[in-house]
């Protein structure tokens, strides 16, 4: 209590924002989006304000290169990418998005002097996986990708100028180190348990943390005017997203277990460098994927890689799960939860193919529209645009879809009296609309392996036939034969009639 009358006394002389219901959480000035988001800060919804209604900056914390990325990281970028493409596509608000590539760190060097070859060859390697990965799970590339050892003579510059502030302190060993105490509002994020001595010779005060990391011998550096070596963790975004967006940032995001200390400290620093008492307006942090109760790392060997992932499910039922579960929350991951997405992305397509049979072939010469159907169209779009205001509630809209889908196939299936190839027709193009929005294809490459088991099924059968109908002399059958060998040339298909058959695709 006492150290939240200490930030409000603060905020009160330092900063013309106000607190929003009275907690610690400033309600920016702007314009209002209409969207309410969870703020950790607030502890509570919290409006989405942007200076310039239609562009927001956002940056994501972005991997360690040091090894391959696993389905947790797939989980977090997945749901990140899902939010970005609701604030762009259903808000239309312009996202200037940025990622953090950490190419530099204990981590990468362990395994360079491991594998016996440089940092950066390490690194270059596994961000070059990590976007692999992310286009397979088809998560949008953001537009600006900042790499710590692009940015080294900025994040001297943000130090430099933190240690002239007095907000941060040089060591012995050249290291350099924030000074928690000069900084009231520290714990904002999350509350901390300050119980102790610190556990660092080299720190004043317990919660102190790292900007630089003097030098350690057959380590790689860097030479600044305080002496030699090389960024810490936390000011690595803070100085990227400084250079990069300025003192303000609408949206910053990333894993949960990101939010202390690393979030943190980096809100601590970038307040302190830009004189201001709230620096990301909104932090976004994504729940962790849980696999049989155990939280996936990388120290434990219990990890599912992306490549396996999408060996077993497409990207699109992966990007379902995470539709369907709350992206602050933690999600289970299980065989059952992925067959429980994989039905529903195949109902949703079944219902795609019925819809345009249904709209082509149906023998009625009397179209009608159903207005029943195209009342309920209409409230799931409304109900939908509201779920997504309220903290991107994706689940629900995910249930008026299949609702919206199981009205229209009771037309399409049950209803032979009335044709209403209008309202089926718009329902299709908004289930479509819609989830393409969310980011997922309805149609992706595992398909092409489908295509070819029926590709060879049908060629099979049709070699059998043909060879029979030669031998009866069938001259109606060849002639099917022959029809069926064209129509497969006309969607890029070769059939070879020969004694044993084959086919190719034509490119
Ligand atoms: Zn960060």
């Amino acid at each position: 209590m006492r150290q939240f009358l200490l930030i409000k006394r603060n905020l009160s002389h330092v900063c013309k924002l106000k607190p929003y219901k009275d907690t610690k959480w400033l309600m920016p000035d702007g314009n209002p989006t209409g969207i309410y988001i969870y703020s950790c800060v607030a502890g509570d919804r919290v409006p989405v304000i942007l200076k310039d209604p239609t562009i927001a900056t956002w940056y994501s914390c972005g991997p360690t290169v040091y090894d391959s990325t696993h389905i947790g990281h797939a989980s977090c970028y997945v749901k990140l990418d899902i939010i970005q493409r609701i604030l762009k596509w259903f808000f239309n608000i312009k996202l200037v998005t940025a990622i953090g590539i950490t190419d530099i760190d204990d981590k990468i060097i362990k395994k360079s002097q491991q594998l016996k070859t440089d940092y950066q060859t390490i690194a270059k390697q596994y961000e070059q996986e990590f976007w692999l990965d992310m286009a397979n799970l088809n998560v949008d590339k953001p537009m600006i990708i900042a790499r710590v050892s692009e940015h080294i003579n900025s994040i001297e510059k943000f130090i430099k100028n933190l240690i002239d502030s007095n907000m941060a302190y040089v060591v012995e060993d050249s290291s350099v180190y924030f000074d928690t105490s000069k900084y009231p509002l520290y714990g904002k994020l999350q509350q901390v348990q300050e119980n102790g001595e610190p556990s660092d010779e080299f720190k004043r005060n317990k919660m102190d943390f790292v900007l630089w990391k003097g030098q350690k011998p057959g380590q790689p550096c860097w030479k600044t005017s305080w002496g030699e070596g090389r960024p810490g963790w936390h000011i690595e975004c803070s100085a990227m997203v400084s250079k990069l967006f300025g003192s303000q940032l609408d949206f910053h995001a990333g894993g949960i277990d990101l939010k202390f200390p690393h979030h943190e400290n980096e809100e601590a620093q970038s307040c302190a460098f830009h004189n201001t008492n709230q620096w990301a307006n909104y932090w976004i942090h994504v729940g962790h994927l849980n696999l049989k109760d155990i939280k996936m790392s990388k120290s434990i060997q219990n990890t599912i890689s992306i490549p396996s992932l999408l060996e077993k499910y497409s990207a699109d039922t992966f990007r379902m799960a995470c539709l369907l579960s709350n992206y602050k929350h933690p999600m289970e991951y299980s065989d059952d939860m992925m067959k429980m997405a994989q039905d529903i992305v195949m109902k949703i397509k079944f219902f795609l193919k019925d819809s345009n049979v249904y709209v082509n072939k149906t023998m009625s010469d009397r179209a009608t529209y159903n207005y029943k159907l195209l009342n309920e169209l209409q409230m799931t779009e409304e109900r939908n645009l509201e779920a997504l205001k309220a903290d991107f509630d994706t689940a629900t809209c995910v249930n008026s879809l299949l609702n919206l889908i199981s009205s229209a196939n009771t037309t399409i299936k049950l209803n032979k009296n009335e044709y209403c190839p209008v309202s089926v027709t718009l329902i299709a193009n908004y289930v479509v609309d819609m989830l393409t929005k969310f980011g997922l294809k309805l149609v992706d490459s595992s398909e092409e392996n489908i295509s070819s088991s029926v590709v060879d099924t049908l060629v099979d059968f049709r070699h059998l036939v043909r060879k029979n109908a030669i031998q009866g002399k069938n001259k109606e059958l060849l002639t099917a034969c022959d029809i069926v060998r064209d129509r497969m040339k006309c969607v890029k298909i070769q059939i070879n009639d020969s004694d044993t058959p084959s086919w190719i695709y034509v490119k």
